[in-house]
């Protein structure tokens, strides 16, 4: 039991004796009767399972309460489309949730068990790649706080983002078996199963009222089974729910083939078909001809909609009011085809009119834009649609011609708007343009950051912008504060609770109230204690799991994300090698000694980001070994970067990095979750640091680097980063000592593709940013070097987090974008 959870429970009212008792027989009930085990032969895993079921046991009633008021007319209900939610581990959040920590926390201590233990026993689901899956986890946590009806549908991979594993300094990729031991948070539904078409042809008829009809003749069926998981909101009794979808082969579809007695075949395009939610590929995998990956984007969206339109029609009479209690926002364009579904469902199944049906489905739709990158964008070959999704296609081209003869008219025949306007991509082979689809499919587009906002309206959607300008907002991204700090900071919880009361954690614009104790100095030293025991917590993680032993009085100095060339961790590295070589001409050189730790997960095709990994890893071990260096420089490299992950992390950082090209980081998460807990930044104009630095004043933010007009300027006047390189003699000196094989025991080819690519092409400007990177590294030592001035950024830095609460995005959403109101569960037992 770690120090800081049992000062937390000491601090909070006492559960009666009997309380506990009920717990604790609850905890051995579920032990013995789903486990089946007895205590003496149970594993960490089995008290696992029966803590978290004795948890779920309480949370049943109020998740059945708020499904029975989803039934009732009037209520809408928002539906968070995605393709990912990167929830993290369940048990802690829902006990903080419930606020039943207290009580379960001593019924499973006097059963003589440890609860972090069992915390961190559990694994945690990776639906999820990155910072997208992860605002939709915080997205729906928000709804449920600020007690919104709300289903999460996404798809239920059986193996989510792969486990990484270091291995000679590279990354190696290991299946994620995260249901192999059981998973009990979900409950299956098949009662409420569905099923999707693919494959096959269309053919018109003639319906008995002589109206022109298409159907389509699937070449085969697949079925989705929902698996929900509750969504506990923080104190609240309304539970929503994450409906996720797992695909089945229907059993009855090929009895032709077992009649044929082709019985092996049979079962192989049955193990096809399950195929479809069998695994989650990485969003920032190359993704175009992933036939795979259109399969599983049309069939959730389609199962969630047709589960929409099941739920409404049991209490309405009809689906002509169908978007006054349905919002589906799509979070990105993975759920875009959710478009032309809507239209296929009304029209060919409801029989709706085609203008009464696009009506309906523009006043559902909303469209997030998470991309700056015209290559990003989302399109596929129209061959591979038209294989798979014959009868959509055919919508696509309604809408597409319906949609341009409006262009038409608007623009006068611009003949260059309307091909990039159009639906399909017909520039070369031709393709379907899913942002597009979105667009029009929707009747608000938003961005996520202020910053991303205006180069949206610049670059990627500007010929939309142009056409539909009323359509266009922005709501910057948020985080929620449950989480990401009551959860993962339970001792900086505690001080600040102390200090102003706990109302924050449901109003973080409240923090704003520390301001009042910044000049208290026994205050700003309680706060430098507190990071000192989470840093210490960190510390003692890497020394059990690296065996690397890091100084807590050190900076850390902290860049945990995915690796990708354009969030430059190897701008970073080239910051540490420039500090190496310093130390190494002046061994009593006066540097505050700094601890850097990484960690992030590469695509598994991704060839440069790999080798990044490497070149972190690699210079980690010589510089973790020169006796001369001793404890001023330490590089750690920690597997596996996911929610647990970053839960340890956060927390424990002095200085976040947040140093990605100006222009290619839409908003960021982490940002906002470092600062919460009490880091500063050093980063880049770019996405929500603009406007974290507008919140805590730039007195309080270390800004370096070319904003985004500027790299667009250097970019159109033939950047040569070579010219830098000749230049600067001490950015010189970095680069030929990583060529010069120094860091690869004399291997000059190992990290050459990295080096030729910073001095031929330089694609994303580290060269060109270098010399601002590190004259602002110096400043942050310089800042560090007063640690009593450092508190006093830190803790404006936390007291003016308000803003990036996911709970202020998702009332944004709710008042500007969904019209979506709070309900009330009415408690019952
Ligand atoms: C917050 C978070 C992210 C997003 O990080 P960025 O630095 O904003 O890209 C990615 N992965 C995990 C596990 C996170 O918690």
């Amino acid at each position: 039991m770690n120090a800081s959870l049992s000062k937390k429970f000491a601090t909070e009212n006492n559960p009666t004796k009997s309380e506990i008792e009920t717990l604790q027989r609850a905890i051995f009930d579920n032990l013995f009767h789903i486990q089946g085990k007895s205590p003496a032969i149970a594993t960490k895993n089995d008290f696992y399972m029966a803590v978290a079921y004795t948890v779920r046991d309480h949370l049943l009633q109020n998740w059945l309460n708020t499904i029975q008021t989803n039934f009732k007319e009037n209520v809408k209900i928002v539906c968070y489309l995605s393709a990912e939610f990167l929830v993290g581990p369940h048990l802690s959040n829902n006990l903080i949730n419930l606020d039943i920590e207290n009580s379960i926390y001593k019924a499973v201590k006097e059963s003589g068990l440890d609860i972090q233990e069992l915390i961190d026993t559990e694994k945690e689901p990776g639906l999820g790649s990155g910072g997208l899956g992860r605002l939709a986890a915080c997205y729906m946590d928000s709804l449920s706080s600020l007690e919104i009806p709300a289903i999460g549908y996404g798809i239920r991979y059986e193996f989510g983002i792969f486990n990484q594993k270091i291995r000679d300094g590279w990354q190696v990729e290991i299946t994620d078996k995260w249901l192999q031991q059981g998973n009990p948070w979900e409950v299956a539904r098949p009662e409420a199963s569905v099923t999707v078409n693919f494959g096959g042809h269309t053919e018109p008829y003639t319906d008995e009222y002589g109206v022109y009809r298409v159907r389509w003749v699937p070449e085969y069926v697949v079925k989705g089974i929902p698996y929900d998981t509750p969504v506990l909101g923080y104190k609240v009794n309304i539970i929503n729910t994450l409906r996720l979808w797992k695909s089945e082969a229907c059993e009855s579809f090929d009895f032709q083939r077992f009649d044929l007695g082709d019985y092996y075949e049979a079962v192989n395009s049955k193990v096809n078909l399950e195929n479809i939610s069998a695994v989650l590929y990485p969003n920032d995998e190359p993704i175009q001809g992933k036939k795979l990956r259109l399969q599983q984007q049309y069939f959730f969206v389609s199962c969630s909609l047709q589960d929409m339109i099941r739920t409404h029609l049991g209490k309405n009479p009809n689906l002509d009011n169908f978007h006054e209690q349905w919002a589906a926002q799509m979070n990105d364009t993975h759920p875009a085809v959710g478009v032309a579904e809507l239209m296929r469902l009304l029209v060919d199944i409801h029989h709706y009119e085609w203008d009464q049906a696009w009506k309906i489905v523009q006043n559902t739709f909303s469209y997030t834009n998470h991309s700056l990158l015209p290559e990003a964008l989302e399109k596929w070959p129209l061959s591979v649609f038209i294989q798979l999704l014959p009868r959509i296609v055919e919508i696509i081209y309604e809408i597409n011609q319906r949609f341009l003869e409006r262009v038409h008219i608007k623009f006068l025949g611009n003949t260059e708007k309307l091909s990039n306007l159009s639906l399909i991509d017909e520039s070369g082979a031709k393709y379907v343009r899913m942002a597009n689809l979105a667009c029009v499919g929707s009747h608000t587009i938003n961005s996520v950051s202020s910053l991303h906002s205006k180069l949206l309206k610049e670059t990627v959607l500007r010929d939309f912008y142009e056409l539909f300008p009323e359509k266009f907002i922005n709501v910057t991204n948020g985080v929620t504060p449950r989480r990401w700090i009551v959860q993962s900071n339970p001792r900086l919880t505690q001080l600040i609770k102390e200090k102003i009361g706990d109302d924050w954690i449901k109003r973080l614009d409240k923090l704003q109230k520390l301001e009042d104790f910044i000049d208290d100095s026994s205050f700003r030293h309680q706060w430098r204690i507190v990071k000192r025991a989470v840093k210490q917590d960190l510390a003692d993680y890497i020394q059990i799991n690296g065996g690397i032993q890091v100084d807590p009085t050190s900076l850390f100095d902290v860049q945990v994300k995915r690796i990708h060339e354009s969030k430059r961790q190897h701008l970073n590295i080239l910051h540490i090698i420039t500090l190496y070589n310093r130390l190494k001409h002046d061994p009593n050189l006066d540097i505050v000694p700094r601890t850097f730790i990484f960690s992030g997960k590469a695509a598994p095709g991704y060839f440069m980001a790999k080798r990044i990994i490497k070149l972190i890893t690699s210079v980690g071990d010589v510089v973790n070994n020169d006796p001369e260096i001793g404890n001023n420089l330490k590089v750690i490299f920690l597997p596996n970067y996911n929610v647990s992950l970053g839960q340890r992390v956060y927390p424990a950082a002095d200085l976040s990095e947040q140093i990605a090209t100006a222009g290619k980081e839409v908003s960021g998460t982490s940002n906002m979750k470092f600062s919460l807990n009490g880091a500063l930044t050093i980063g880049t104009f770019d996405g929500t640091n603009a406007e974290i630095q507008e919140a805590v004043a730039k007195e309080n933010f270390f800004l370096f680097g070319l904003t985004s007009s500027e790299v667009s300027k250097v970019k159109s006047q033939q950047y040569v980063p070579r010219h830098y390189y000749e230049k600067n003699e001490e950015l010189r000196g970095v680069i030929d000592l990583i060529s010069s094989g120094f860091f690869s025991y004399g291997d000059c080819d190992l990290f050459k593709p990295i080096i030729d690519n910073l001095l031929y092409d330089d694609p994303y400007l580290l060269l060109a940013d270098y010399q601002s990177y590190i004259d602002c590294q110096e400043k942050v030592d310089e800042a560090y070097k007063n640690q009593d001035y450092w508190s006093r950024m830190s803790i404006l830095n936390v007291a003016r987090m308000g803003k990036f609460s996911s709970d202020r995005s998702i009332q944004e959403y709710c008042d500007h974008i969904w019209n979506a109101k709070p309900i009330t569960i009415e408690l019952q037992s």
